[in-house]
């Protein structure tokens, strides 16, 4: 089977490994529809040689899949079932998971990381894979409701496994109250989700801070009232000024580094809440940036990947269409071309803040290039018996499916008249070959919000 590895430093490669088995009776064999690159994994294998990560360590800790195999004590789901797998496994009974600090859990371990070996038993893969072994599966995986698990939801689904449910964490803890001002530090996947969760607690203005424009633009769409690019603009001058010269009531830091924390405790006002998401701190040490807070009544949280915690509440959120936290997606690539995920997740000028890497849909050998297809965004053609991801769309009869996205391209692909297809293109022959370019082509949007 196709899985990602770690091969040194910032070299990760897909090759044919061995496909895992069940070890303990309570792991899960899960078949990945759909995994994804985090910035978590850039660091992680920038700096392996220093965080001593082992060569031919598969990658990854983000994934949705369906179940293909249990052990004997898995009474949490069943063969079959679509389900999400938290970042980090955990047992979901230690006394620190019934008290809702999972990172603490006992046998706590994540994926695509040795580091955690022996919480998870020899061979902690990572989710970067075509099929994935899932320790402590009932504590791990979350069975996907009925109304998301046609496939075509995996994408909204997929970031409450780290990303979304990190920026929700961070926005929790900044204690946001209604109408006051959040400022969210950080325009990666995670700052942007920390963007759309403040959303849900009502503050006047969210104030992003990041250094890429399109990045910025995208916090725009996930509800942020201002932005701020650190490259050209002082942030704590920006946000003094919008703020009465006090500063704000909650802040959500998702880098951690130096340069963020010491501006975060700059410009918040006394008794401010500040949320700690960011880990920069593990490869930048920080001088102690406390003093600045002195008389300030400034309070810290810390804290990330407690998945499981949140992942109750906001799961009905993204079924009820309140949040849909696959706006972070920029980039949506087959499994097998994980490494050119990697390489435009490290250029920052590239535009891509996250890379999804479908698994579900994967081209045949051979597969023959045509005329319409983009390297990366050809159609799928399922070759496995797992349900495509966007089998929902598929079932909908041809021109009313859903979204005005997939209407635009179906009246394109009309223009465009593939072999045949002119003005009978509303029966016979000429229909069904356009619903079937329809159907092929309007995937990508399904998984793109536009
Ligand atoms: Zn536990």
């Amino acid at each position: 089977m196709l899985a990602a590895y770690y091969n040194g430093r910032s070299d990760v490669r897909v090759g044919d490994l061995p496909e895992p088995k069940i070890l303990f009776p309570g792991d899960a064999i899960v078949r990945v529809t759909l995994a994804g690159i985090c910035g978590a994994d850039l660091e992680f294998t920038h700096n392996g040689p220093e965080l001593g990560l082992i060569p031919g360590m598969r990658t990854g800790h983000e994934f949705v899949g369906v179940v293909e195999a249990i052990g004997n004590e898995v009474n949490g789901v069943t063969v079959g079932d679509r389900v999400l797998a938290s970042a980090g496994f955990v047992d979901g009974q230690c006394f620190y998971c019934q008290i809702d600090q999972y990172p603490s859990c006992e046998h706590f371990g994540l994926f695509g990381s040795h580091l955690f070996i022996p919480h998870g038993g020899e061979d902690v893969q990572g989710g970067q894979s075509e099929l994935v072994r899932v320790p402590y599966a009932n504590g791990t995986l979350f069975k996907l409701p009925e109304s998301l698990s046609s496939g075509g939801d995996d994408a909204k689904v997929f970031p409450l496994g780290d990303n979304f449910s990190t920026g929700f964490h961070g926005a929790l803890n900044a204690n946001i109250g209604t109408g006051e001002t959040v400022v969210i530090f950080g325009d990666g996947a995670v700052g942007i989700s920390a963007v759309m969760a403040a959303t849900l607690f009502g503050p006047a203005q969210i104030i992003l801070v990041g250094r890429h424009d399109s990045r910025l633009e995208l916090g725009k769409k996930a509800g942020a009232t201002h932005v701020v690019n650190g490259k050209t603009t002082d942030p704590v001058f920006f946000i003094k000024d919008l703020t009465d010269g006090r500063g704000p009531s909650s802040l959500v830091d998702t880098i951690g580094g130096k340069s963020s924390l010491t501006q975060t405790i700059d410009v918040a006002r006394a008794g401010a809440a500040i949320s700690v998401t960011g880990f920069g701190h593990i490869f930048e040490p920080v001088d102690q940036p406390f003093s600045a807070g002195l008389f300030r009544n400034l309070r810290f949280h810390t804290g990330v990947v407690t998945v499981n915690a949140h992942v109750p509440r906001l799961l009905p959120l993204v079924e009820s269409g309140r949040i849909d936290p696959s706006l972070i997606f920029t980039n949506t690539l087959p499994l097998a071309e994980t490494e050119r995920g990697y390489a435009l997740m490290r250029d920052r000028s590239s535009g891509t803040v996250k890379v999804a890497l479908s698994n579900g849909c994967s081209h045949r050998p051979g597969h023959r290039r045509r005329r319409g297809d983009r390297r990366g965004d050809r159609p799928p053609l399922c070759r496995r018996r797992i349900p495509c991801r966007h089998a929902g769309a598929r079932r909908r009869p041809v021109g009313s499916t859903g979204t005005r996205d997939c209407r635009q391209r179906f009246l394109w692909l009309r223009r465009w008249r593939p072999r045949g297809t002119g003005d009978d293109a509303g029966s016979g022959a000429g229909a069904a070959r356009v619903a079937r370019y329809h159907r092929a082509q309007c995937r990508i949007s399904h998984i793109r919000p536009l």
